[in-house]
């Protein structure tokens, strides 16, 4: 028997298929989980099981698909446009996500929809069985697979299974509204070890199981088919000292310089977001239009540099969403710029690593507004990258990442006033209050780093799998 492994299951891999003249090509996802789990899973003989992040067309294309990608200890699931239109589109972005985000009134209710999401569920499950030994460990991440940990408990019962949720876990009030809530949570409890971003986030979970599937539930302790399970907050660190470092990188100084002087204005607000209603993107702009109206010495002294990534266009909502931004960006330049001087400096494109990192050095003050987000990656990749300490972050309360960074200046999104005064406070706050709020949160984030998660979560479920072996 080979050395355990430990196989991780997330819908994409940390790799995608590009299609381009030659055929195709293999490059990085963006994103945190990718970067953040690189380092476990490459040691050993560990393994990534996911979407490659292209429909393949041909049995050549996914021979030599699975050929590359199994070199790279990677195997991947092959979706159809229909999976990716019914599972991916429909029910895990069109109803799981503006549910476990309360936007319940963009959910979409669809048996379609949840049909291919049990069906491709299995897909990934069957990936997995071809895979795993007995004492594997299987580490599956996130709302587009829900039903996998009790697939596999169906087929192994004793396997050691950890999920990972990487978005808020709904009040039972937003859950409750789900046609399949019970299937879905008997789906996760699959799993030994439940991690969530944040201490509300489980205790919203256990209420459900509680209550929606009437187990019980003692201090993150549940006890379904004689099998002790546990669920507890784990929130989700940064490479810090990668962010630290890139900050640090000439090519990175060489770009701030050049983006610097491009941009012009004495001050620089930052935002960056993938392009989604969570993130709380015309609610920030409007607020920065109100700051300027009633605080006008600040024209022309401070710009908003606004980086909206693309992403899932093909949803409608997401399509109305550019229009609305690109509407008000348009407004508020329009109203207020000058030759001299633009306002809302808004980008619609992703950046690669150096770009972003100057971006983080260079911005007096980091804006992070979403009306909710389950952790919220940018407000931390900004604390690192702020080599001098100087700078200060604007953060939601609504962000998993708000219970941990304290420090910021918190603010409710909702709440225009209260984000009009923070903007005007963080402009004027001090140098040495600047210092030491930074200097807190760094602290926190190079101590509870991207390596830190990862093990805490292998200890949490070691012990879990140990108290149930006690028990036998
Ligand atoms: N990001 C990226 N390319 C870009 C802009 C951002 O890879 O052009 C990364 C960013 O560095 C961060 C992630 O995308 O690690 C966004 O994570 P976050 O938790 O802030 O939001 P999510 O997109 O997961 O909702």
């Amino acid at each position: 028997n080979p050395d355990p492994k430990t196989i991780i299951v997330s819908n994409r891999l940390p790799v995608k298929v590009v299609r381009n003249d030659e055929g195709m090509d293999f490059q990085p996802t963006e994103g945190g989980l990718a970067t953040g789990l690189g380092s476990i899973y490459k040691s050993g003989n560990n393994l990534w099981i996911g979407w490659p992040g292209a429909t393949l067309y041909s049995k050549e294309e996914e021979e030599s698909t699975l050929e590359i990608m199994q070199s790279q200890s990677m195997y991947p699931v092959f979706l159809t446009d229909q999976d990716l239109e019914l599972y991916y589109e429909g029910f895990s972005n069109e109803t799981l996500w503006p549910n476990f985000h309360y936007f319940n009134q963009y959910s979409v209710f669809d048996d379609r929809t949840w049909e291919s999401y049990k069906e491709v569920n299995q897909k990934f499950a069957d990936a997995v069985l071809t895979q795993a030994n007995e004492k594997d460990t299987i580490w599956i991440h996130d709302y587009q697979l829900l039903l996998v940990p009790a697939l596999l408990r169906k087929q192994k019962p004793d396997l050691k299974i950890g999920f990972f949720l990487h978005i808020p876990f709904p009040s039972y009030e937003s859950f409750r509204l789900l046609p399949f809530r019970r299937e879905l949570l008997l789906g996760m409890l699959g799993a030994d070890f439940l991690g969530f971003h944040t201490y509300d986030d489980t205790r919203h979970f256990l209420s459900s199981v509680n209550r929606l599937a009437g187990i019980g539930t003692d201090h993150g302790i549940i006890n379904y088919n004689n099998r002790q399970i546990m669920a507890d907050a784990l929130p989700m660190g940064i490479d810090y000292d990668k962010y630290n470092d890139v900050a640090s990188q000439p090519e990175t100084i060489e770009k701030e310089v050049e983006y610097r002087t491009a941009i012009g204005s004495p001050r620089m607000m930052l935002s960056i977001d993938r392009l989604d209603y969570s993130k709380g993107i015309p609610q920030r702009v409007k607020a920065f239009e109100k700051f300027l109206e009633q605080h006008p010495e600040y024209q022309e002294n401070v710009s908003l540099v606004m980086i909206v990534v693309p992403s899932r266009y093909q949803v409608g909502k997401y399509k109305e969403l550019k229009e609305e931004i690109d509407l008000l960006v348009g407004r508020i330049n329009g109203r207020f710029g000058r030759l001299s001087w633009t306002p809302v400096h808004y980008f619609f494109r992703s950046y690669p690593l150096n770009a972003l990192s100057a971006f983080y050095r260079m911005a007096h003050v980091g804006f992070v507004s979403p009306l909710r987000d389950g952790m919220n990656l940018v407000a931390k990749e900004f604390i690192a990258s702020r080599l001098e300490k100087k700078g200060v972050l604007i953060l939601s309360e609504m962000a998993g990442a708000s219970k941990e960074l304290s420090e910021a200046l918190l603010v409710n999104p909702n709440n225009q006033a209260q984000m009009v005064s923070a903007i005007k406070e963080a402009l004027e706050m001090s140098e040495e209050e600047q210092i030491s709020r930074m200097t807190v949160m760094q602290e926190t984030l190079k101590r509870y780093n991207i390596y830190h998660w990862v093990d805490l979560f292998m200890s949490r479920l070691d012990h879990v799998k140990n108290q149930q072996l006690a028990q036998k």
